[in-house]
């Protein structure tokens, strides 16, 4: 992009006045959300996958699988299904 209004003609990389924000905004959150653990999970098949990547995720696009895009499931959702199932045990469901 070039920038003809203050008559420099000077070349504005938007990549460069960009990037390491936006880079830096995804390592934040990556960072936050990161404190709530879990995985990442596919509803179709249940396949599940590590959710150590997420900075690159939030980058690049959430994983799919089987077509879809892959839930999160936080660690205390885990801490809620393994619970329910134990009680659906004891229960004799
Ligand atoms: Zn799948």
């Amino acid at each position: 992009m070039v920038n003809k209004m203050n008559g420099l003609d000077e070349e504005i990389n938007l990549d460069n006045v960009f990037m390491p924000n936006i880079s830096s905004i995804h390592e934040t959150i990556a960072g936050e959300l990161m404190g709530f653990g879990g995985l990442l999970r596919c509803s179709v098949c249940g396949e599940k996958e590590h959710f150590g990547r997420i900075a690159t995720n939030l980058r690049s696009g959430w994983p799919k699988h089987c077509g879809f895009t892959m839930s999160w499931v936080t660690e205390k959702q885990l801490q809620e299904e393994a619970k329910l199932s134990l009680e659906t045990i004891k229960n004799g469901k």
